[in-house]
């Protein structure tokens, strides 16, 4: 049995999960938030207790010393030689990495050039994998790109149709999102089915705060809904989705702004948000709409429509569907959402279980009838599992 942890750096945040592996159990998790202030805080569960402190971290070396030497301390771990590797999330892999790698100087080189195309996340993963490198400078470290699962999209699926010269000597293409996330229940809708992968036609809804969908063919991604950056795609929280570039001079030339606070606008206060101008949460909306809040059920519609879009259009790509999944935050908890959609496709062949789609929430279920064309399921997506697997694969750590 071996440790391993699963990161997940942000600016000013750390996230962990330790896993015993190969059993794949969680020992613990938690996060220090408000790296850089002197009132960070540092959350550790243990045996389903959350122990809050608050105390200066001035940075994530800082922040990676706190969490180890606690795990010392309370004895998680007898010593840190336990553990044996650390894995760490990437939001942006470029079209340099189509699966995870082991950390080295190229790794760290290439991550360090694709922060022009992840601005607020690649710097942020950097300083956390320097920090573990430092701290536990013998364990080897794996990078697990968002990306790289969307690797295997065809030339005509990821190209935008803009001047070539944009993608040779500015890299502008799609990337995609949440690959991870999408790669783990396709998987395990396989698994679930009882039939391989290789033989499937899976349409993958990660909604969360952040959303996407991906096509998955044969076990490979042939088309996502995320671009170049998150905004592309669906309506989510606080982003806009696909909209008619045209609109970014317009509201320039109308409103006096400049592009970049246009852009923050259409990440930060479109979507659930900007529609109904309550919240970027779908449970206040939904609470909001039994109100009898009009705009919340806007906000909601416009998403569910185009969620269905995706999977019409994917069905046509893929030619069929055999399984659609629901997961992340809202796909795992918000049945109307999935009953919305689900009725929007019902031409595809589909045919909502709503009793056993009412009762879903957090684990594994069929949401459709026995005699539904194509089957649908919420799967709880765990995309620090993956980090952990990847880990142990790449660093070669169980023979
Ligand atoms: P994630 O980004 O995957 O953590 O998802 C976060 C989002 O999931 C929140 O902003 C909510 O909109 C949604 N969500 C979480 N729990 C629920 C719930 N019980 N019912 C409806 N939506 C939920």
């Amino acid at each position: 049995m071996i440790k391993v942890m699963a990161i997940n750096a942000g600016s000013s945040s750390l996230k962990f999960k330790l896993y015993d592996m190969p059993e794949e159990t969680v020992i613990t998790e938690g996060n220090i938030e408000r790296i850089g202030h002197e009132d960070a805080y540092y959350t550790i569960n243990i045996n389903g207790d959350k122990i809050k402190t608050v105390l200066p971290v001035k940075n994530h070396k800082e922040a990676t010393n706190l969490l180890l030497d606690d795990l010392v301390k309370r004895k998680i771990v007898s010593s840190l030689d336990e553990i044996k590797g650390v894995g760490h999330r990437i939001v942006q892999g470029g079209d340099y990495f189509s699966d995870s790698v082991i950390v080295d100087d190229d790794v760290i080189a290439k991550i360090d050039e694709l922060c022009q195309l992840a601005p607020l996340h690649n710097p942020a993963h950097l300083t956390g994998i320097k920090a573990f490198m430092e701290v536990l400078p013998d364990v080897p470290n794996v990078v697990v790109f968002d990306t790289a699962f969307h690797q295997t999209m065809a030339e005509e699926a990821y190209m935008y149709a803009l001047p070539y010269e944009w993608y040779t000597k500015h890299r502008i293409r799609k990337y995609g999102a949440h690959g991870t996330s999408h790669q783990y229940v396709a998987r395990k809708a396989a698994e679930v089915v009882g039939v391989p992968i290789e033989e499937l036609k899976i349409v993958t809804c990660h909604l969360g705060n952040g959303a996407s969908i991906a096509a998955v063919q044969g076990g490979k991604c042939v088309d996502t809904s995320m671009g170049l950056t998150p905004l592309e795609g669906i309506p989510m929280g606080t982003r806009s989705g696909n909209i008619d570039p045209a609109v970014v001079e317009f509201i320039c030339m109308k409103d006096n702004l400049t592009v970049s606070e246009v852009l923050y606008i259409l990440n930060h206060k479109s979507g659930y948000l900007g529609v109904s101008g309550i919240s970027n949460d779908s449970r206040d909306l939904e609470e909001a709409m039994q109100r009898g809040d009009k705009r919340s059920k806007l906000a909601l519609d416009i998403q569910y429509k185009r969620i269905a879009d995706y999977i019409g259009s994917y069905y046509v790509y893929m030619g069929g569907i055999d399984i659609i999944v629901f997961t992340a935050g809202i796909g795992e908890n918000c049945s109307r959402c999935r009953s919305e959609v689900l009725r929007r496709v019902k031409v595809l062949g589909v045919e909502l279980d709503e009793e056993a789609n009412a009762k879903a929430r957090g684990e594994i279920r069929e949401l459709t009838t026995r005699d539904s064309k194509i089957r649908a399921f919420l799967i709880p997506t765990n995309e620090e599992l993956v980090i952990a697997r990847d880990t142990v694969r790449l660093a070669r750590l169980i023979q």
